[in-house]
């Protein structure tokens, strides 16, 4: 078989192959379906709510597809250890170079295209919907779940890993992370959301925050829906709702509104609301 055609979704051939353990059970192995691959000493934390909704649904129907590898089977000797205590000292432990090597090594192996291969770190580059958008468009990702102290770092540089952060917090392993990513980025994989239109209008894709949503009923706890929304008036409803994205943007997120104000030729101290 020659390299898939640049990304396409489209359903094509089912080849049934089901690799014993490795894979998550049960997903149609469907030609240029966008894969996660994920290397983590916690298989069973997968696919968690990856499996729930329209991600689920999306798995089940194969336009992408998880397999994990575990760590542990990697690990050194009859207790199988992955990890060993930080060089020059220290609380804590870190996983071992060699054993995620292999654990690399073995993933990696189908791997025929270029694909990100990143570390989920809180030392790593802040995650964004930019970076979800630019990887929902490739083949997949390989990702390092860390545990403990992390991972030894002659791993990061050998395989030139992009460390990718969720925020700025700790957390006590990389599948939560995993699972963030995944989900943020599979959502952008055509035809995963039913109505494509939600995505254009969401936080984020224009620079902006969402402005708010109401739905019935229309009086709640004596609090009405603006009257605007329920004037039927479309483009005044276009009008308000940019005004209040870019309102909200302003007050919470000075960075984004800046940003926003440069590609848009405003002013920052201009007040948006007439
Ligand atoms: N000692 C490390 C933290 C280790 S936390 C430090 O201070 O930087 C254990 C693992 O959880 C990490 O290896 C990483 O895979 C994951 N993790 C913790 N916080 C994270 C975050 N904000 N984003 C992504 N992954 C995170």
């Amino acid at each position: 078989m020659t390299s898939p055609p640049s990304k396409s979704h489209g359903r094509k051939t089912i080849t049934a192959t089901l690799k014993p353990r490795e894979l998550v059970q049960h997903q149609p192995a469907l030609k240029g379906a966008w894969i996660a691959r994920i290397i983590t000493l916690f298989p069973d934390a997968f696919p968690g709510v990856l499996g729930e909704s329209l991600t689920g649904k999306a798995l089940k129907e194969g336009l992408w597809r998880l397999e994990t590898t575990d760590l542990r089977r990697f690990g050194e000797g009859k207790h199988r250890n992955v990890d060993d205590t930080p060089s020059g000292g220290g609380a804590g432990m870190v996983l071992r170079a060699d054993v995620l090597g292999q654990a690399i090594e073995h993933t990696q192996k189908p791997v025929k295209t270029k694909q990100p291969l990143i570390y989920l770190s809180p030392r790593g580059k802040p995650f964004t919907q930019a970076m979800a958008q630019e990887w929902s468009e490739s083949d997949g990702l390989t990702m390092i779940c860390g545990r403990f102290e992390g991972i030894d770092e002659r791993i990061i540089d050998y395989y030139d890993i992009q460390e990718v952060s969720l925020g700025d917090f700790v957390l006590t392993g990389g599948e939560i992370a995993a699972i963030a990513l995944i989900d943020a980025t599979v959502r952008l994989i055509p035809r995963v959301l039913g109505n494509h239109a939600s995505i254009e209008d969401e936080s984020f894709s224009h620079g902006l925050l969402e402005h708010p949503q109401y739905t019935r009923p229309s009086v709640w706890n004596d609090l009405p829906i603006p009257e605007i929304l329920l004037s039927g008036h479309h483009g005044k409803i276009a009008d308000w709702r940019k005004q209040q994205a870019e309102r909200l943007t302003k007050e919470r997120r000075p960075d984004l509104w800046r940003a926003y104000c440069e590609t848009h030729n405003i002013e920052p101290d201009e007040d948006q609301e007439q």
